[in-house]
């Protein structure tokens, strides 16, 4: 299945302890041959659970983790119903399979008024993107989606040999902390789009990317003349305002 396992026994438990002591419950994604899941099942037992999808992994989870009973879940945690799992302040930990780790965020983004942390092993060049901030290259969908909701912290860096078979790639740990936004002050709807519209032609102005949702009003202003790496978060927010206040008929 392409999954990369890690051995080194020091990762796994400095992963582990960047879980905050606050947490009420932890959801673990993947959990492979338990290599996480040996350092939370006895501590934080009546809270955790496990979502893996692989059958194999599951049977070799059950006979080693007896105690998980039924928090131990067969299923896809893309699919998963996280309520179940906990209402508030939820954490979400894992060494992600690295070809749905898009998916994975957009998924907690999906729950953000219960996950309240994230803690997970991912590429480290989506590590870098996710933490990175407007003016940079690495600054895109994720980066805006994802902080306009957790304040993202990127942990430390884990070479490749750590893992078994080791990936091609360098992983990174990061660590996301929901911020205190309740409301974006925008139609979030919208502002995804406009985030999402603006990076699929990153190297466009953004009046040229969302021509589509422009009306002569205001398609002159300064502000398309940019190119969406130069916005924050906020400026993305003011724009999606500006677009939905000129769609409102007088
Ligand atoms: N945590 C382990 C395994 C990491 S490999 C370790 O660090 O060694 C990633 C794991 O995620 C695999 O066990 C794979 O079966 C599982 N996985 C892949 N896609 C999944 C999904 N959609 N939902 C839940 N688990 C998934």
């Amino acid at each position: 299945m392409g999954q990369h396992f890690l051995v080194d026994q020091n990762i796994a438990r400095k992963i582990v302890e960047q879980l905050s002591p606050d947490v009420e419950s932890v959801v673990e994604v993947g959990a492979g041959m338990g290599v996480l899941t040996q350092y939370m099942v006895d501590d934080i037992r009546d809270k955790f659970y496990v979502i893996e999808i692989d059958h194999e992994s599951i049977d070799y989870l059950r006979a080693h983790f007896p105690t998980l009973g039924d928090h131990l879940v067969e299923g896809d945690f893309l699919k998963a119903d996280l309520s179940r799992y906990g209402q508030k302040n939820m954490a979400i930990i894992g060494n992600f399979p690295y070809n749905i780790s898009s998916q994975i965020f957009f998924q907690v983004l999906k729950y953000k008024e219960q996950v309240v942390e994230v803690v997970g092993m991912v590429q480290k060049e989506m590590a870098e993107r996710m933490a990175s901030r407007e003016g940079s290259k690495t600054y895109g969908i994720l980066s805006v989606l994802m902080q306009a909701w957790y304040d993202i912290e990127y942990c430390f860096t884990v070479n490749e040999n750590v893992f078994n078979p080791p990936p091609k790639v360098k992983s990174a740990v990061i660590k996301m902390r929901r911020n205190a936004v309740t409301d974006l002050g925008c139609d979030e709807q919208l502002f995804v789009t406009i985030v999402k519209q603006s990076f699929n032609q990153r190297r466009k102005t953004l009046r040229n990317s969302l021509r589509t949702l422009l009306n002569p009003e205001i398609i002159g202003n300064e502000v398309f003349d940019k190119r969406p790496e130069q916005l924050s978060v906020k400026e993305f927010i003011a724009l999606t305002n500006q677009i939905a206040a000129s769609h409102v008929s007088p």
